[in-house]
């Protein structure tokens, strides 16, 4: 398995009583550890959603749940303060500065990366630099902008060393900081850039040629936000071939963008 698939994500529910999905998420569990060299990771989520079948995964978050009991007294500022203060995984201790994230507070759109590198690290901002660059040519072309009617953080918020991805114990621990900024922001529809965004918010080990070209759910509490992926502009700019079809993604939303400008 991937090292970037913190989580399996189960929508298998059709005629399962409790003792059988308690039974199924036990061995679950135990595979996961398993393909993790036998370490015991936290206790998984299982979304046992008796729904009918959605067109993506619809992961359920047991620690956005519990905060978003209390998400009517949350705010930027509180989440920002409590990103600053957090000791909760290893990459406290290689960060300058925690990036929590910034933009419009009623954003269209939420551009979600993956964590901060060495600009953003600098400077407490995310997608700095080049890659600031990048992606606010990427939003202009649909008439998005960074401040305007986007909100941009990652999926850690705080530097990894050696430019390595997050790890899946890092994204989980760092997850109901996301969530909060999602259930306070309500953006329209969320937007991965880049795998490690995607796989670590979608809980899914699917590679990009699954996940991009359609709009997903992500289930956070008793909420449900609708989520596209696309490359992340520093991709496209380590491989030309990425351009096309990142501008395809674009194009999708903002057709979708459009068509749900209402709602
Ligand atoms: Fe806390 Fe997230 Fe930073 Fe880890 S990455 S120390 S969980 S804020």
């Amino acid at each position: 398995m991937s090292p970037l698939a913190p989580h399996p994500v189960i929508g298998l529910n059709k005629g399962m009583n409790a003792d059988e999905k308690s039974t199924l998420a036990s061995f679950l569990d135990l595979s996961y550890d398993a393909l993790h060299g036998g370490y015991r990771g936290a206790k998984r989520e299982y979304n046992f959603d008796e729904s009918p079948g959605q067109d993506s995964p619809a992961p359920d978050s047991g620690a956005a749940a519990t905060l978003a009991a209390d998400n009517g007294n949350d705010s930027l500022e509180s989440i920002a303060t409590d990103i600053n203060n957090c000791t909760a995984c290893g990459l406290c201790h290689t960060r300058a500065r925690a990036v929590p994230g910034e933009g419009a507070k009623n954003p269209l759109v939420m551009v979600i990366g993956n964590s901060p590198g060495i600009e953003e690290d600098a400077c407490g901002l995310p997608f700095a630099g080049l890659s600031g660059e990048r992606l606010e040519k990427m939003l202009m072309a649909i008439g998005l902008s960074r401040n305007g009617n986007c909100f941009l953080t990652g999926v850690v918020k705080c530097k990894a060393p050696d430019k390595r991805v997050p790890l899946p114990e890092e994204t989980t621990s760092c997850a109901a900081f996301l969530h909060r900024q999602i259930l306070l922001l309500s953006p329209r529809i969320v937007l991965c850039a880049g795998l490690t965004a995607a796989q670590s918010l979608l809980r899914t080990a699917d590679d990009m040629n699954v996940l991009r070209g359609k709009i997903m759910k992500l289930r956070i509490a008793n909420s449900v936000f609708p989520v596209a992926v696309t490359y992340h502009p520093n991709d496209l700019w380590e491989n030309e071939e990425l351009k096309r079809p990142a501008w395809e993604d674009l194009k999708k939303l903002k057709i979708w963008l459009d068509a749900n400008a209402n709602e």
